[in-house]
């Protein structure tokens, strides 16, 4: 066998040993969920989850086998709100160190079209994190990236569907690494926005927006057409509800949402909440309570 030859078939080999050391991780974690904290998976569920750690290795093995430090715990502590009140800011990033390169990624379990659409919003925490990794732990930095990690609407169908073709054409369409270069002069502007918020907590204001801020664009990039948007995925921005409410626990409840949902038209849900209208996010609920119902 020739040298290349060799090295390849070792290539293969060691991605398949990669895999199978990540089901019996996935396999250890469940358990240990299980026995901890009470918490089973359906089997469906399981799937999808395994399936989701998979895509993600497959997709960003480059990344993953770079990265340096993992978990990396950054915080500015010492802050105050617009009201006095004390606060510190904390967050959780990786990094990978190539040749004299340093790259720092933040990973979020949202979709890449979420993150492209609100960009602006993700550019800001980075920018602390930038700040708070070059001049409070004085280390360089080249670049800085979110990497979202839910898969795209078209790869989970083909996953479900355990269509091969679907399955790499999705692969290869996703793009979850999202470059978003830092800019140290705008982490002022950041320290204050988190200021208000926490003061709005404290101060127990938790009240939606108005309800005709949900329809409306609020997005930086147009949305990709993922064919699954009110309207037959048309190119456009995506509004307030596509990217928050549609993925919000507290949307059920929520009298702005169910005023929009009101005003949208359309088949009524499955469930019949009253007072609720039918979306993607219900369909999508739909048919993953009809999947793992279906495992029993
Ligand atoms: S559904 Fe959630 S994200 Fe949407 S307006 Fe209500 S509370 Fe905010």
């Amino acid at each position: 066998m020739s040298r290349e030859a060799k090295k390849s078939v070792d290539r293969v080999i060691h991605d398949a040993e990669v895999e199978e050391r990540i089901r019996e991780f996935f396999e250890r974690n469940h358990d240990l969920l299980r026995q901890e904290g009470g918490h089973v998976l359906a089997e469906g569920a399981k799937r999808q989850a395994l399936d989701q750690v998979l895509c993600y290795w497959r997709k960003l093995k480059a990344i993953a086998t770079l990265v340096t430090e993992t978990e990396v715990k950054l915080a500015l502590p010492g802050l105050k709100t617009p009201k006095g009140r004390p606060f510190v800011l904390e967050g959780v990033v990786d990094i990978v160190r190539e040749g004299n390169k340093v790259l720092m990624y933040d990973l979020k379990t949202h979709e890449e079209s979420e993150v492209r659409a609100e960009s602006e919003l993700y550019k800001q925490q980075l920018n602390v994190y930038a700040y708070i990794w070059k001049r409070l732990r004085n280390q360089g930095l080249d670049g800085t990236a979110i990497i979202a990690t839910r898969l795209p609407p078209e790869l989970r169908e083909a996953l479900k569907a355990r269509a091969p073709k679907a399955i790499n054409a999705a692969m290869a369409a996703w793009d979850p690494v999202v470059d978003l270069p830092f800019d140290e002069d705008e982490v002022a502007r950041t320290i204050e926005d988190f200021g208000r918020c926490v003061d709005e907590i404290e101060d127990g204001k938790f009240a939606p927006p108005p309800v005709d801020k949900l329809g409306k664009p609020h997005g930086t990039r147009r949305k990709k057409d993922h064919g699954d948007t009110p309207g037959g995925g048309l190119d456009r921005e995506p509004t307030f509800a596509e990217i928050h409410c549609r993925n919000c626990d507290a949307r059920f409840s929520c009298d702005s949402y169910q005023a929009y949902q009101e005003g949208q038209g359309g088949p009524r849900s499955k469930r019949k909440t009253p007072g609720m209208r039918d979306d993607a996010a219900e369909q999508e609920l739909d048919a993953w309570i009809e999947d793992n119902l279906a495992e029993f």
